[in-house]
């Protein structure tokens, strides 16, 4: 691969400047390449890496982190809950009047945070009082019609979308952070406990019942309106699938066999990582200067925070070596992550014949006025190279799950329903990715495509938490009797 860069380097240095364009992006292109193949190879690895992960504790890249779910709701849940969101680079608050069976969800509000970057990469204590304070000015705004019995502790299920070693359904510690997160003194503490000193050091009273990642708390939400939901995706800033497994196929699960004879598995398939994944040295650069080298090798090609910042590299070695925007690299280019994937989703789906859009973006964005329209063609093109695929790869790793469940062909006369909830930003948003991934999957799946069903869990993960709370609420049992 090396050597071959070198010769077609070398070769470049004799040609024109659009002769070097459009042979950095072919070659761009050509490495991107996700041939049916190649998919059906990685959706194999997944398999694999799958079954390694749920033999023993550090069996694979894929860490396959057992949630302690054992039951997803079933639509009986009842009373008033709260629910924290953390993950990216807002975080939520969330309540919920749940009404059982007839009823369902009764009244929903919410509310969005954005988490000012130095949090992200200060002390534990410092992010903490921060949700805790935030979520202590949202409880402060409960209405007199929500009902919490008198005497009552308030109850959170709490998001957190980062690999944890769950200790309980209630408890585990942090892995490592991702997605932009670096505070190191977080890294092996039990984050449930870290929340809960928070809250009562501004003198919240609330206990946390649940703590899920997102992808489990997305198959919770999904399922509770869907009965055939067996597994979760998130596409978003970062990407991850949780899905349910038969208690009885993870050989490194030592507990009790749960009543259900089902675990919900947090598979982390952002770490997965094969020889098989079309990487390019745009990639790699990423990686190497990112803030977890080496790590999230599947995140890093596929979601919402790296997807703009791969187009931003390919540009930049055109610019360097092409003279792509004249006499130099336009300084605002050098700027890591400048060009974010709502950006570059607007660049992409630009229907207008002189593509107005992509020139508007180049000048606003990156100070780069007056693109001539092969100049924005180029860039559409590249755009659609990196989401193709970043979404090819992401219907493979689907096909990986439902391949590991024996439902990704359709046995005799079976018509088994087979329903993913999907939600997430690139997901919802970026409607190229969400097209390309879903042909991806007809072109995978053949006739199986017509009982696999890709559903849009809006805002599950938030609502499946508060669902999770309410499940493992600690007066369920004293009601129950
Ligand atoms: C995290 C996962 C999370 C995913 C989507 C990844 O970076 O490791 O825990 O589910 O992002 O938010
Ligand atoms: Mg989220």
């Amino acid at each position: 691969c090396a050597v071959a860069a070198l010769v077609v380097r070398n070769r470049m240095k004799s040609l024109g400047k659009w002769a070097k364009v459009m042979a950095i992006l072919k070659e761009f292109e050509e490495q991107c390449g996700t041939p049916t193949a190649k998919l059906r190879q990685v959706a194999d690895a997944m398999t694999v890496e799958m079954h390694a992960g749920l033999a023993s504790e550090g069996g694979s890249k894929l860490k396959m982190l057992i949630s302690y779910v054992d039951n997803l709701p079933t639509g009986d849940e009842k009373g008033l809950f709260y629910a924290l969101d953390l993950g990216g680079t807002n975080f939520r608050v969330l309540r919920v009047q749940l009404g059982g069976h007839e009823k369902h969800v009764v009244k929903r509000e919410f509310q969005e945070v954005s988490i000012p970057p130095h949090l992200m990469a200060g002390s534990t204590e410092a992010l903490f009082d921060y949700i805790a304070g935030a979520l202590a000015r949202f409880v402060a705004t409960e209405g007199e019609d929500l009902c919490l019995p008198p005497g009552r502790q308030r109850e959170l299920g709490f998001t957190f979308s980062f690999p944890v070693q769950q200790l309980s359904v209630a408890s585990g510690t942090l892995i490592k952070w991702t997605k932009g997160f670096s505070i190191e003194d977080t890294v092996g503490q039990d984050v449930v406990g870290e929340l809960s000193k928070a809250m009562e050091r501004i003198g919240l009273d609330m206990r946390v019942a649940a703590l899920v990642n997102d992808a489990v708390g997305t198959l919770a939400g999904g399922r509770y309106n869907h009965p055939d939901v067996m597994a979760a995706v998130i596409l978003g800033t970062g990407t991850n699938a949780a899905y349910v497994e038969r208690a009885h196929a993870i050989p490194k699960w030592h507990g009790l066999l749960p009543k259900s004879g089902e675990m919900v598995i947090n598979m982390e398939w952002g770490n997965f990582r094969s020889s098989h994944l079309p990487l390019t040295e745009y990639d790699q650069g990423l990686d190497a200067e990112s803030l977890n080298p080496g790590e999230q090798i599947f995140e890093k090609i596929i979601s919402g925070m790296y997807l703009g910042e791969i187009v931003r590299r390919v540009l930049c070695r055109m610019a360097e070596e092409a003279a792509f925007f004249g006499d130099g690299v336009p300084p605002k280019l050098n700027i890591p992550f400048i060009l974010r994937t709502p950006e570059m989703s607007a660049i992409h789906h630009d229907t207008s014949c002189d593509l107005k859009v992509v020139g508007a973006k180049l000048k606003d964005i990156l100070e780069i006025p007056n693109s001539s329209l092969k100049v924005r063609k180029v860039i559409v093109e590249i755009c659609d190279i990196v989401v193709s695929r970043g979404a090819r790869l992401s219907a493979a790793a689907i096909l990986g799950i439902l391949k590991k469940l024996g439902r990704d062909t359709i046995t005799d006369g079976e018509k088994q329903k087979s329903v993913v909830a999907l939600d997430g930003g690139l997901f919802e948003h970026y409607t190229k990715f969400r097209n390309c991934m879903d042909s991806t999957l007809q072109e995978l799946l053949g006739d199986a495509y017509e009982n696999v069903s890709i559903i849009h869990s809006n805002d599950g993960s938030g609502i499946g938490a508060a669902l999770l709370a309410a499940s493992h609420s600690q007066y369920l049992e004293v009601e129950e009797s």
